[in-house]
């Protein structure tokens, strides 16, 4: 377990010319390509999981990669299910919905938002049965919902930045993101609802926001390596949920053990997004490809 000590405490050190390409080659020959979209070494899974003889040289390599590479970020896109799960809410037929007794005091009369962490902070109903395909899914009222094995995956790796409470009788364990960083708030654009509102007279939150993080630049890296995390600042809207960003050596983590339940798509880099524009204002459409990686169990 040394080795996995010193990938965490990293030296500072920059490379030289030909100990960069040194490096490139080692990646390139574990199959950490821009091909597969695999752009940075995580150090610690790498020190003692990927590397075929893990030791205090390999893990210093590691280390320096991770040093003078940017962390990718990837923003997380829920499957369609095909029922309503409502943590807070009860659903009848045609009647209006119903905010269960347990959540009356933190639910807005109005507009029927909430702040997600008072709501996770009192607790969910153990009773309450679950139907939802995959090993992650989000709720109708906006929370990401992990399965006992998801849960596993994430003890296992030690991935951070959020806290796990138990659901319903199925094995079924509410997200709250912990793990927050600043973001270009201009990217959540708000928008008038059916009735030419643009927010609650009560609460004075967007009742309807739009929007979506595409670039490296709108969103900060966060501390952590192998993290789920989100942004300090709620997204508001009536029944949306937080933008659920993990960090690439999460992904691939989820990817080998063939997680399902949704998608995750790149943010691009500066590079990336001048090449876009480039290429869109000579009338080509263009795309960085890889950066799309479906979890659906494959
Ligand atoms: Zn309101």
């Amino acid at each position: 377990m040394g080795a996995i000590g010193v990938a965490n405490s990293p030296r500072p050190v920059t490379l030289a010319g030909a100990e960069s390409k040194r490096l490139n080659a080692t990646r390139r020959g574990l199959g950490i390509s821009n091909r597969q979209g695999w752009r940075t070494a995580p150090p610690a899974i790498f020190s003692h999981w990927e590397l075929p003889q893990p030791g205090p040289s390999h893990t210093l390599l590691y280390t320096r990669v991770s040093k003078t590479l940017p962390m990718r970020r990837y923003l997380f896109s829920p499957d369609d299910q095909d029922w309503n799960n409502w943590l807070l809410f009860v659903e009848k037929d045609d009647e209006p919905l119903q905010v269960k007794p347990k959540y009356r005091t933190l639910v807005c009369p109005e507009c029927l938002q909430y702040d997600r962490d008072k709501v996770f902070r009192r607790g969910f109903d153990s009773e309450l049965r679950i139907r939802a395909r995959g090993d992650i899914f989000q709720t109708a009222d906006g929370f990401y919902c992990v399965n006992e094995r998801l849960r596993g995956i994430f003890q296992k790796h030690r991935i951070q930045g959020m806290k796990l409470k138990k659901l319903g009788k199925g094995g079924w364990y509410v997200v709250s993101l912990t793990l927050r960083v600043n973001a270009d708030r201009r990217v959540y654009k708000t928008e008038k609802d059916l009735d030419g509102r643009k927010f609650c007279p009560l609460c004075k939150r967007a009742l309807s926001v739009y929007g979506i993080f595409e670039f490296e630049k709108q969103i900060d890296s966060p501390k952590a390596a192998r993290a789920l995390f989100t942004t300090v600042f709620d997204r508001e809207g009536v029944h949306s949920s937080p933008d659920l960003l993990i960090t690439d050596d999460v992904v691939k983590i989820l990817k080998e053990a063939k997680i399902k339940g949704g998608s995750c798509d790149r943010l691009w880099t500066d590079e990336e997004a001048r090449t876009v524009a480039a290429k869109e204002k000579a009338g080509a459409e263009w795309r960085p490809p890889g950066t799309l990686i479906l979890l659906n169990g494959k």
